[in-house]
This record gives C-alpha cells, structure tokens and sequence, in this order.
C-alpha cells in the first residue's frame, strides 16, 4: 500500500478542519486535509446552511477573532451579503440577518470557493473524495489513518492529527469512548420560491426550512449508516408531502433546486475529553482557555474553552475540534455551530503544528504555549470582564433557536 508522510493531518473538511488545517499550515506544518465529500464546508455548506451565527455577546462586545472572524469576512466574498454594518469597521452593507448581532447570511456554494481559496493561500495539501476508513494505533496513540478513494487505498502518515469528522470517527476508529445526543427532523434545502420572512439569495431563489424540536419530530440519537438513511428518507418525505400539498400551478413557481447532500443530524458523535465542557460552566474561567465561545440563541455569559476539552481521554496523537469535541448537554448545543468550529479548529490546528515540531503528544503541549500563539495571530482566548455583563443600554435581540 503506498505510504505519505505529513506533519499534520486534518479528517474531515468542515468548518472546523479547515481552520485547524490553516491554522497548522500558517504556522509552518506541512498539512493534508482529507475530506470524504467533494465540498468543503461540511454541514455550513452541504447542509444548506447559511447563518454564521454571532462572534459577539449580544451585549456589543467582539467574542471571537483570528480565523473565526476571518472565515466570517470570506464567507460573503462571493455573495450578495456583507459582514455586519456597525462591526468590526463596516459602515454600510446588508448582512441578511436582523437584530444587532456580530452575525451574517452567505451563500453556501460562495462560502465553499472561499474556504478552498484560503486552503490554497495556506499551502494545504487538499484530498477530496478520500475518506478515513481506519487507524493504526501503537499504545493508544493514533500512528496512521488508512484512506481510501478510487485510486484505492493509502497509508497517511502524520506526527500529529485533528479529528474534525464532526462525528468524532477517527476516535471511535481507535477504540476511544464517544458521547451521543438526540437529534430532531429538519430539512433545510434551497428552492425557485419567494419568502420575504426568509433567505431570499436573489429573486426567486431561496433557502427554506421544515421542522423544528417538537416531540413529533424527535429522532434520538444517530448510530451509523442505517439510521442517516432513515433520517434523509424522512426529511425527502417531509418535503415531497410540502410540494403535493401546493395546487398545480404554484408547483411551476415553487419548486426545490438543491437539496443537502449531508444529513443534518446536528449531534452525531462527541469525544470522551479530558474536560466535557457541561451547563455550569457558562461563564466560568479555565487557566487552560483556548478560545471563547458565545452562546449564539441569546444575549448572555459566554463560555471559555479549555485545551483539555480537544484532547480524547483515551486517545493520543490526536486532537479534536468542532461539534465533535468534548460537551455535553447545552454546552454541546452551544459549541455545535460555525463560529465555535472556527475557535476550536484554530486552537486544535496551532496545537497539532507545536506538538508535530516538538515531536511530543499534544496532551504534552503546554496550554500556555498554544494560548501565546492564538495571541499572536490576534485571538481572544480568555473571556473580558465585561462579556456577558448587560450594560443595560441594549436593544433586545430577539430569541434564536431553529438553528
Ligand atoms: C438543521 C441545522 C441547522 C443549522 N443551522 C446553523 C446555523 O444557522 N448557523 C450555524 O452556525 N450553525 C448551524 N448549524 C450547525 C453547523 O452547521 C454545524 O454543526 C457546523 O458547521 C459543524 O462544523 P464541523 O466542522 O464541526 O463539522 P461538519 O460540518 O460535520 O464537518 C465534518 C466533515 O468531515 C467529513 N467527514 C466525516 N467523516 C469522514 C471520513 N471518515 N473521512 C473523511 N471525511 C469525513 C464530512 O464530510 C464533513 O465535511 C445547523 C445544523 C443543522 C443540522
């Protein structure tokens, strides 16, 4: 079997695994991604998702920069969005969203050609249509990752990896423990229809969405091929009974155009960490902060990210970022969305670089090493005093949960 050799491997091309692929690069790592879809972006992408949701407290304060105001910035590149007006020195401009939130709209397809553009910028080494299908392991430490695609199967070597599958499979592959979580239906798909009340790209053409978490449209939790079948059926039937009900005529002028290729599922599979982030700790503080995230449905404390939260308790050689890092409870629902990939991927992505140079595992890293270097590329890693404190003079924003 043909054998490469990296410093750093990132699986998985979402949100997360492009900034810890960036992130690693930028700080001089030779880095491959490897991506099992031919789009990046994962779910913000193939979801249909189009909402990068707030890097701000609701109270007007800057929560998160570095990578994840960057990825902000690029995701309106190639769309009819800008980043807030009022934010981070934009004066005019429509960011499709209402309310007073450091939060913007963008094109999923416009957002994909961005993250490929910076992947490039960055010199990442990029495999679409390659997907992880096992590891090798010395000593509970994650040695190789064997990929397969149609030129059949390759050893990829690296010192160090991210697990950024969203579903946290390089760790399961390597017989670490994982959290699940219960799902609810949902189906958002882009459609030839006009609603003014939602995402209206251009005239004509808009994102629509079915399903909510109510009890009818639970799923519970997702366990591997079988029940994603069931979940896409599912969501296809919900849109089908949406089309049937509409009279002949409308069906001309309303009509779906792309659906997700990637289930929406938003909890599939978190690591066991160190430290499962947990409810009480929404507005703590760790010594070990690497990021900060908001809480994105409503103004309010925001939570800091420890470095242990990155690292599998049973796995070494590996990191994990995104919605498959180690939460639980609301703080998964809180750290599952783009901004807090972005945070975790960059630390995760930093992180892996230090520990391939150091020829050390990144549980060995010093969090204060990886604090000093998110500092560096203009990070905030610990919460201020004023995030989250209501200085009593803000507009309400309104409550947001569908997401
Ligand atoms: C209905 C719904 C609405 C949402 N709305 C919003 C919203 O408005 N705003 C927001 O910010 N967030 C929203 N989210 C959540 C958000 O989009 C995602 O949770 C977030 O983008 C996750 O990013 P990630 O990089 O951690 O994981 P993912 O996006 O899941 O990326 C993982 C990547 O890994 C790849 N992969 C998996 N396994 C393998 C393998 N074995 N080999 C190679 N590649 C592999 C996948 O193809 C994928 O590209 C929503 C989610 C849902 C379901």
């Amino acid at each position: 079997m043909a054998v490469k050799s990296y410093d750093v491997v990132v699986a998985g091309g979402g949100v997360a695994g492009v900034a810890a692929a960036i992130a690693a690069a930028r700080r001089g790592a030779r880095v491959a991604l490897i991506e099992k879809q031919c789009i990046l972006g994962g779910l913000a992408t193939s979801g249909m998702i189009y909402i990068y949701l707030p890097l701000c407290d609701g109270y007007g304060h800057v929560t998160a920069q570095g990578l994840a105001w960057e990825m902000m910035r690029r995701s309106v590149e190639y769309g009819p969005f800008t980043t807030p007006p009022g934010w981070a020195g934009v004066t005019e401009g429509y960011s499709g969203i209402g309310g007073k939130r450091f939060r913007c709209c963008f094109s999923p397809g416009g957002f994909e050609l961005s993250l490929d553009k910076m992947l490039e910028e960055a010199g990442v080494d990029l495999w679409l249509d390659t997907r992880v299908v096992g590891v090798r392991t010395h000593d509970d430490r994650i040695t190789s990752l064997r990929v397969a695609n149609d030129s059949g199967s390759v050893t990829v070597r690296a010192k160090c990896f991210v697990d950024a599958t969203g579903g946290a499979y390089l760790v399961q592959l390597a017989g670490g423990k994982v959290g699940r979580d219960e799902n609810f239906m949902a189906a958002w798909w882009m459609d030839a229809a006009e609603h003014p009340e939602k995402y209206l790209l251009t005239e004509g053409l808009s994102i629509s969405r079915l399903g909510n978490r109510t009890p009818e449209l639970s799923f519970g939790e997702c366990r591997g091929g079988r029940d994603v079948t069931r979940f896409v059926r599912r969501a296809w039937s919900m849109l089908r009974d949406r089309y049937d009900a509409l009279p002949a005529e409308e069906r001309k002028k309303n009509f779906p155009v792309q659906l997700p290729s990637m289930p929406q599922l938003r909890k599939i599979a978190r690591i066991d960490a160190v430290y499962n982030l947990a409810d009480a700790d929404q507005g703590g503080h760790f010594d070990d902060s690497v990021g900060v995230v908001s809480d994105w449905r409503r103004a309010g404390p925001v939570w800091e990210t420890p470095y242990r939260s990155l690292l599998p308790r049973e796995v070494r050689g590996v990191l994990a970022a995104g919605r498959c890092m180690g939460t639980e409870g609301l703080a998964w629902e809180i750290f599952r969305v783009i901004p807090a990939a972005a945070v975790t991927g960059e630390a995760a992505g930093v992180a892996a670089a230090l520990a391939a140079a150091a020829g050390r595992d990144p549980s060995e890293v010093p969090a204060d090493e990886v604090r000093a270097c998110l500092l560096s590329n203009g990070c905030i890693v610990d919460a201020a005093p004023e995030f989250g404190v209501d200085p009593g003079n803000c507009e309400k924003t309104p409550e947001y949960t569908e997401n």
